[in-house]
Formats: structure tokens, C-alpha cells, sequence
């Protein structure tokens, strides 16, 4: 651990991270600890957040795992309140829990609007809302949602996501308005896409709609990205831990692409 770049700088600091289990939560979850953090790491699949918690507490760091709903309120508090409990009150917070699904506007089933932004948008209202009280209480605290580039710009067929990553954004901003003096700071992180289980679902989408083939479709996908690849969930956590530290205090109310260049360059030819 004592390789890591930022090695040292979170120690004493006690982080949430949901949707720790896999993908880019994962990839969070053991940064952070590298970095000396104690981690509480969150979802709903029980052996996958004790394996990430194992890997942690085998490198030598403080690993919790929790199960948890991010769109259940109950579940939401049992969280908070056992990571307090556990390792103390959880002033890093990350909001990384999310589902990805994509339709048409025209026959788009109301449930799937309903379900995109519940997990999207007010998982991470809520989850911000029941850690907040510690981190005004302390002076300090770092809220770091993971939006997408469909946080800030619109594309086909994924209304619903799209409106509730834009939604994160928002939230972020007015949040760090109004903690600007609190010695909290909330910042978005907005990657492209990463190569995940939930980028194999939208490979799986592509696949069954179109009539490619796998490998095509993940083509088509990294082609979205002027540098024409899918990232690498460790290319989004390094970015992720240095919010997380004190170095990042001037840090606030941003949104930080990690997309390959897909949101600010309009085409590469
Ligand atoms: P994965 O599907 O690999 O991981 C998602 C994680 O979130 C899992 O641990 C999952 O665990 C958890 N999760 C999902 N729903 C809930 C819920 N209701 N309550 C608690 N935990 C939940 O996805 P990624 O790692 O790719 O995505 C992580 C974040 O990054 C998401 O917010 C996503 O929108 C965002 N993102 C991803 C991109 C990509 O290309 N992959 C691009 C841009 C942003 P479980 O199902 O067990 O609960």
C-alpha cells in the first residue's frame, strides 16, 4: 500500500462507497482504502461487497461490507447507521450505486423512468441527505457522485438515464452551493464508457436489437470515444481518491469528465 500515489492521505478518514461490489465501485472502494481510508462498501449482492471488504482487509486496510438498497429509505439508514457504527461516521461519501437501461421515448414504460431515476438521481438525494449531518457536524466532508458524460450531454434512446445524470448534476452543484462555507465539498465525476457489467448489459442491448455481434457492438461502443476504447474502471478511481483528500478543498461544485475526450471533442474523423 505504501506504493500508492496518494498513500497516507485519507488515513483516519472513514468513506461509504455503494455499489461497491464491482465495476467502478470496486475499483473506488480499494483506492481509497490504499490511501489509508477505513471503507464501508455497499450494494445489494451480499458476497460480492464481502469480497471487495476481504480484499481490503487482506492488503491491511478496514473493510466493511454492507447490504443495502439504494432506493429503499429504510435500508438506506440501516446503512449509514451501521458504517457509523462500525468504523465511525462516513464523512467520504461516494455516490457510485446506478443502473443503466435504454428505450425509445414514444412506447417508454413509465416503470423504467421511475425505476432509472430512483436508482440515479434520488439514491444519491438520499444516501447525501442521511451522511450529511456527520459532515456538517465535523466541518469536513466529500461527497463525490458518479454521473457520465450523460450528465452532460444527450444521446439516443436513454432518456431516463440521461435526465437523471443530468439530474446528479444539478444536485451537486446546488449542494455545493450550499455547503460552500461547511468545509464540504461535492463534486461530479462523469466517466464515458467503462468497461463494466453494466456496459456488457448495453453490449447485450445492442446485440439483441441490431443483430451484431458481441464484439461489434463493443466496438460501436468504444467508437463513441475519440480515443476509440472502452476505460479501464482503474482510470476512474485514482481521480475519485484525490477529491476524497484535503488537497482537493478548493474543489467544488465541478464536473470532471474521465470520458476519453467524448464530451468535449466533437468528432476525430
Ligand atoms: P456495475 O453494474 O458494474 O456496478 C453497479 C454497482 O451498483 C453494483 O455494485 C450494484 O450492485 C450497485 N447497485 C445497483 N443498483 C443498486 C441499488 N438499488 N442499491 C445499491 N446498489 C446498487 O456498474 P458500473 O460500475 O459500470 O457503474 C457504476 C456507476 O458508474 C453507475 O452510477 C453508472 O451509472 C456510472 N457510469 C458507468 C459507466 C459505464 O460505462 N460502465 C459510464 C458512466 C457512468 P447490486 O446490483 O448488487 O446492488
Amino acid at each position: 500500500m505504501s506504493g500508492h500515489p496518494r498513500a497516507g492521505s485519507l488515513r483516519g478518514r472513514v468513506a461509504l462507497v455503494t455499489g461497491g461490489g464491482r465495476g467502478i465501485g470496486r475499483a473506488i472502494a480499494l483506492d481509497l482504502a490504499a490511501a489509508g481510508a477505513s471503507v464501508a462498501v455497499s450494494a445489494r449482492s451480499g458476497a460480492e461487497v464481502a469480497a471487495v471488504a476481504a480484499e481490503i482487509e487482506a492488503s491491511g486496510g478496514r473493510g466493511l461490507a454492507l447490504v443495502a438498497d439504494v432506493t429503499e429509505p429504510g435500508s438506506v439508514a440501516a446503512m449509514v447507521a451501521a458504517a457509523t457504527a462500525e468504523l465511525g461516521p462516513p464523512l467520504i461519501l461516494v455516490n457510485n450505486a446506478g443502473a443503466a437501461a435504454s428505450h425509445k421515448l414514444l412506447d417508454h414504460p413509465d416503470a423504467l423512468w421511475d425505476r432509472m431515476l430512483d436508482v440515479n438521481l434520488t439514491g444519491p438525494y438520499r444516501v447525501t441527505k442521511a451522511c450529511a449531518p456527520a459532515m456538517l457536524a465535523a466541518g469536513w466532508g466529500r461527497v463525490i457522485t458518479i454521473g457520465s458524460v450523460a450528465s452532460i450531454t444527450g444521446a439516443r434512446y436513454i432518456a431516463a438515464y440521461t435526465a437523471a445524470k443530468h439530474g446528479v448534476l444539478g444536485l451537486t452543484r446546488a449542494l455545493a452551493a450550499e455547503w460552500a462555507q461547511q468545509g464540504i465539498t461535492v463534486n461530479l465525476v462523469a466517466p464515458g464508457y467503462v468497461d463494466t457489467a453494466l456496459t456488457d448489459g448495453s453490449v447485450a442491448n445492442i446485440v439483441s436489437r441490431t443483430g451484431r455481434s458481441a464484439d461489434e457492438a463493443r466496438e460501436l461502443l468504444a467508437a463513441m470515444s475519440p480515443q476509440r476504447r472502452l476505460i479501464a474502471p482503474d482510470e476512474i478511481a485514482p481521480l475519485v481518491t484525490l477529491l476524497a483528500s484535503d488537497a482537493a478543498a478548493s474543489i467544488t461544485g465541478a464536473v470532471l469528465p474521465i470520458d476519453a475526450g467524448a464530451s468535449a471533442i466533437a468528432s476525430t474523423g
